[in-house]
Formats: C-alpha cells, structure tokens, sequence
C-alpha cells in the first residue's frame, strides 16, 4: 500500500474532480507490476496495471482508493479485475463519489473476489484531500499560507513533506502555489503589493488567479489585468461594482465573478467558493 501511495502522489493536483490512484499487483513477495495515473487522459491506475496482462490466478492487488465502478461500462477498473481473474483486491479508501462509493467493493465481493479496505485509509484520504473536500461538499479545498498552515497534513498531502521542510519560504510559497487551481488575494493586498500571482520559482503551472473585490476597486493598470496570463484572472465582485467597469475588466479577458453580499455588504465567500468549486477550481490557497 506504502508503494500505491507513492506512486499516486506523483502526479500534480490539477484538474479535479479525480483522485489521485497508484496500483501495485504483487505475486508471491514480487511485485509483478505497478502504475498511476499521470494525466487525466490515460487509463486510470488499476487499469493500467492490468490491461496487457494475461490473467492472473494468485496475485493480489494494492490500490490507494477504491476501483471505479459501472455497470454499464465493461472498462471500469472493477470489471477489469474480475475479468483478469485477480485473486484479492486490497484498497486504501472508498471513493466518496456517490456513484462509486462502496459500489466498485459490493461488485468485486458478488464476483467472489477477496476485498480489503481500509488500510493505510487515513494516508490515502490525505493524499486525496482536495478531491475528497470538493466531492462531500462541492467547495474548493482551502489552504491558508501562513506557516502554522504548514502541518503534517499538507505534507502528506503534497508528497513533498521532505521539500518543504527544507525549502526556503518564498520558493514554498511558489511550490504551493503550483499544487492549487487557484490563489486568492483580498483587494488591500493586490492594491498594496501589486503582485502577479504566478509560478516562477519553481515548476509547474500558474493557479488562477482571485481577487476578492466587493466594490470593485482594482485598477486598470494592476499586473493581473496586463500580463499575458490576464485569461487566469477571476475578480470575485458584488453589485456594488461599477457595471462600466466590469465591462472594461472582461473586455480585457479576465472573468467577473458576481456573487451577493455577506450581512456586512462584502462578498459572501461561501457563495463565491461555491461559484468557484462549479467552475473546476477545486483547490485555493489564499494567500491574503
Ligand atoms: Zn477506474
């Protein structure tokens, strides 16, 4: 399971809603194959192990999350199972997804398979925090940057509890930055410190970028509305905005996001994080 966990931890946490998965088939004491999922695109774990494989009588499987199930679909990683004739399948956590969630067990046990979950399960739902966030409660998983954030969890969580422990701050704050859909900033701080909101310190890909805005009092010349990723920039504003002014922003490329006003007339957050969970930013740090 150790090695599942491993190998599902290298891919990035972008494009959610999908977990992170690893898979290692072992025989005997032998490891006779193992995979992840690295991008979206491919076959997820389990299948991937198992697709070129003959059948295999003794073997059993370790995966960190439970194998996707659908009755109608002859490729989702439970049949695949049952049809390479795998002896024992041993799983970290249920997925939470409801059309999933204990489905892909129940249907492996009919099949007469050998099923164990729950090991290792408090590691593996930490590996999956920002899917398991996003799945239970349609809300971006939210990370706040100030170091006392910086527990165990997020450590395990990222894979990287070896790099940050020893990282300097400001190359942190951009590896962070990379793990995230989106950074969010309250408008003092972008009209105090102007800052881009990119990744250039480390690699990876630039998050959105979020200003929370009530009365819309960005300027014009901010380096989120100017540079080349102006397409990145979400401003998070209520009807107290200007309507010229929104127009003039969107024009530019960068998206308006108008949600209501909290009891003390700024943005309601939760409105806005939920906006934002509907638009595939499933992970946010804020980062002030
Ligand atoms: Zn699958």
């Amino acid at each position: 399971m150790q090695k599942a966990i491993q190998l599902a931890g290298r891919k990035r946490y972008k494009n959610k809603p999908k977990p992170l998965a690893g898979a290692v088939l072992v025989k005997g004491d032998q490891i006779i194959a193992q995979g992840y999922q690295k991008t979206n695109a491919e076959p997820h774990a389990v299948s991937q192990v198992l697709y070129n494989l003959a059948p295999e009588q003794e073997s059993t499987i370790y995966t960190n999350i439970e194998p996707c199930f659908s009755p109608e679909d002859n490729f989702s990683c439970a049949k695949i199972l049952v049809q390479k004739g795998i002896k024992r399948c041993v799983i970290g956590t249920l997925n939470p997804a409801p059309e999933i969630n204990g489905k892909g067990v129940a249907y492996l046990r009919a099949q007469g398979m050998e099923v164990t979950f729950g090991v290792l399960e408090e590691k593996c739902r930490q590996l999956n925090v920002f899917y398991f966030k996003y799945i239970q409660t349609g809300l971006p998983f939210v990370t706040v940057k100030y170091a006392q954030s910086l527990d165990g969890r997020l450590a395990t969580a990222t894979g990287q509890s070896q790099w940050i422990s020893s990282g300097s701050s400001l190359r942190l704050a951009h590896q962070l930055r990379s793990i995230h859909d989106g950074i969010l900033i309250g408008i003092g701080t972008l009209l105090k410190d102007n800052p881009r909101l990119t990744v250039r310190l480390v690699k990876g890909t630039s998050p959105l970028r979020i200003i929370v805005d009530t009365g819309l009092k960005i300027p014009l010349t901010a380096n989120v509305l100017n540079d080349e990723h102006i397409k990145k920039t979400i401003i998070v504003t209520t009807k107290a905005a200007e309507e010229k002014k929104m127009a003039a922003i969107e024009k530019r490329g960068a998206k308006i996001l108008k949600v209501n006003q909290d009891p003390q007339g700024q943005v309601d957050l939760r409105e806005a994080f939920f906006r934002l969970g509907k638009i595939g930013v499933h992970s946010v740090m804020v980062e002030g």
